[in-house]
């Protein structure tokens, strides 16, 4: 059994850059709380290791952030790299809490395309996830944003504003993406579009699209993390089976009976050591099947 790991996967630079600013905080403030508004990156492994140096990562889905940002008297609190309101953002500076940003560049990006075009009063159609943290941070930009979670969502769209501007949560599936984006170019010839698919998003997706001979794929990640959710619903169209695992514990051996080719992957969110350990462990059963 050959095991194949798909290039690229893994961390990308907005996922890195905002576990190091984490890091560098801890030792910049060796003795002050430190709070992070979610998960940083939605890797719950991440926030256990994060958990060791004390920092605590705030994830109730009960509660709204602002609710969760109600609670914290002192310290630190860190936004994480999918985004945050400018409202939450004001609001913690006006409490007197020290403020660290690690939104993704990219993900600023988008807001920023976005701000623009409110400021030329266009009405904004996002396709996002409903309730994740990069689109709750879009939505509450302006009651001229309009979710769009699916295709389904398209025929429910009641705009009148000849200004129609159109882009995406930056971790969304590249082909269903163009399959929104050409339904909604029916409804609204005029609608300005514009794709914001990050790099690191579409180069993983792609590597799984291009397997020709595909009949396993492991995608090692968390369920909560969109992007590697995007790397499941992809690989079903390339893949016989798709295995989502949160790290090589998740291995059901029943699963590679027969077969002689594994490929593993991995959403932008998960840890090397992750991925590694899946590897090895496959390799080491390699010689059973
Ligand atoms: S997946 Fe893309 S948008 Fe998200 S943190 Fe990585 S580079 Fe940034």
């Amino acid at each position: 059994m050959e095991i194949i790991r798909v290039v690229p996967s893994g961390y990308c630079k907005g996922v890195i850059n905002a576990i190091n600013l984490v890091k560098k905080t801890r030792q910049d403030y060796p003795f002050e709380k430190i709070y992070i508004l979610g998960m940083i990156v939605h890797n719950t492994f991440v926030s256990n290791e994060l958990k060791k140096l004390g920092i605590i990562s705030l994830d109730d889905t009960n509660k709204s952030k602002e609710e969760l940002l109600d609670e914290i008297k002192e310290g630190i609190i860190i936004f994480t790299a999918h985004g945050i309101s400018d409202k939450i953002k004001q609001k913690a500076i006006a409490k007197g809490l020290i403020t660290v940003d690690a939104t993704c560049s990219d993900v600023l990006r988008t807001q920023n395309i976005v701000k623009e075009y409110l400021a030329k009063d266009y009405d904004v159609i996002y396709f996002g996830k409903k309730g994740h943290p990069e689109a709750e941070a879009v939505l509450s930009l302006s009651p001229a944003i309009h979710l769009l979670t699916s295709k389904e969502d398209v025929d429910v769209l009641n705009i009148h504003n000849e200004k129609i501007f159109v882009t995406n949560q930056t971790t969304m599936s590249y082909l269903e993406l163009a399959d929104v984006f050409k339904y909604l170019k029916e409804k609204y010839p005029h609608c300005l579009i514009e794709e914001e698919i990050c790099k690191a998003t579409s180069s993983r997706q792609k590597a799984i699209m291009d397997i020709v001979d595909g009949n396993v794929l492991y995608v090692v990640g968390d369920s909560k993390s969109n992007n590697t959710n995007k790397l499941v619903s992809l690989g079903k169209h390339n893949f016989k089976k798709v295995y989502l695992i949160n790290s090589k514990n998740d291995i059901n051996k029943n699963d590679l009976v027969g077969q002689n080719k594994i490929y593993v992957t991995a959403g932008a969110s998960t840890p090397p050591v992750l991925i590694d350990e899946t590897i090895e462990y496959l390799n080491s059963l390699a010689s059973e099947f």
